[in-house]
């Protein structure tokens, strides 16, 4: 069969009708992996799937809600759009506003994006603005101009990307034959939590699974307002996709999490790291370093013993980690150098 992209696939669970122009680039459909090496590394009771959302069109799960975002602005007549970002959605904003033949405005925390994902909005002409200041400033800014100008906010606080977004929900349960007993996530700007929880209701009313997962998500240590309660004025982590210290859907995600029985935790940015390191190593999936958040999320659960032998729980990796290859080198062993010569490279070798 031929994969149409999300709004095709799940057309009856979204708002769009025949006079809807699709926009879309074939999003979803994403590797659902069995990860038997990292559930032996964690723990070997557990069934462990990944959701490889890197392997979207623009290398992130924000395309299965930007298909939805641009579709309904371009039938609304919008000729622009605008989007504050840590990167990944100015990239994919970028992506679908050049396929819809539509102006892109950004705004991204100067310096504070990997370079990929400023060279994706940068290649697919959107007018990219650097702020100085951090992801939350540059979203009260892009708020306020699309209150007064005719630009519409792609933003996951446009209703239209969390529904989108609902669709990898859709894609578990339907990839599984079921619903997992727990999904873990990285929470930034708390819209994709919100989503999974969303699909997975919507799913469930509908009879096509029979019981609810836990949403579990995780915020980075130096990034993580919902789990102290209060806006962070300067966020700091490592992982820049989830640096966030005011996020727009905070109690849509703290809803998810209560009404689901799981909840939003925090993993610092070691954490995080030697989860990125360890999925890379042992299965072969390269993803962000913010998507190992929540690898790093079970990690830490399951040394507080929170799973039962035979529990099925997925892990989303929100984004490809060919986005920030600085980031992967700085965290792996440097290549040897030697001279073109058989004998040297044997000795390297330890033959
Ligand atoms: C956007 C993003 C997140 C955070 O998702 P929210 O919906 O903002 O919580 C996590 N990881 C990556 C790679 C992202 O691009």
């Amino acid at each position: 069969m031929h994969w149409r992209g999300v709004i095709e696939q799940y057309r009856e669970y979204m708002s769009v009708t025949d006079q809807t122009p699709v926009i879309t680039l074939n999003e979803g459909n994403t590797p659902f992996i069995a990860c038997r090496n990292l559930s032996k590394a964690i723990n070997n009771k557990i069934r462990l799937y990944l959701k490889f959302e890197g392997a979207n069109p623009t290398g992130s799960f924000k395309d299965r809600g930007m298909t939805m975002a641009i579709s309904k602005a371009v039938e609304a007549g919008a000729e622009a759009v605008i989007c504050a970002s840590t990167g990944n959605t100015s990239a994919s904003a970028a992506a679908y506003g050049a396929r819809a033949g539509i102006k892109v405005f950004v705004l991204i925390p100067e310096g504070k994006i990997a370079v990929g994902k400023l060279a994706q909005a940068m290649i697919h002409k959107a007018n990219v603005i650097q702020v100085e200041g951090n992801f939350d400033e540059a979203l009260t800014i892009v708020k306020s101009i699309a209150s007064d100008y005719p630009i519409t906010i792609v933003n996951s606080i446009n209703p239209y990307r969390l529904e989108g977004q609902k669709s990898a929900a859709f894609e578990v349960c339907d990839q599984l034959g079921g619903n997992p007993d727990y999904h873990f996530l990285p929470v930034g700007n708390a819209g994709n939590i919100t989503a999974y929880w969303m699909g997975y209701s919507e799913y469930y009313k509908k009879g096509k699974i029979s019981s609810l997962p836990k949403m579990m998500g995780f915020q980075a240590a130096g990034a993580a307002p919902i789990v102290y309660g209060r806006v962070i004025e300067n966020p700091t982590t490592i992982a820049t996709a989830i640096r966030i210290g005011n996020p727009a859907s905070w109690k849509m995600a703290v809803n998810a999490a209560t009404e689901s029985r799981g909840e939003i935790n925090m993993v610092t940015d070691e954490e995080i790291i030697e989860a990125y390191k360890l999925v890379a190593a042992t299965e072969g999936i390269f993803c962000e370093a913010a998507s190992a958040a929540s690898i790093a999320g079970v990690i830490k659960k399951n040394k507080e013993g929170l799973f039962n032998e035979g529990d099925t729980v997925v892990c989303t990796l929100t984004g490809h980690g060919l986005k920030d290859t600085e980031m992967a080198i700085n965290f792996s062993k440097r290549p040897v150098t030697v001279k073109a010569d058989k004998t040297e490279v044997l000795k390297v070798l330890g033959y």
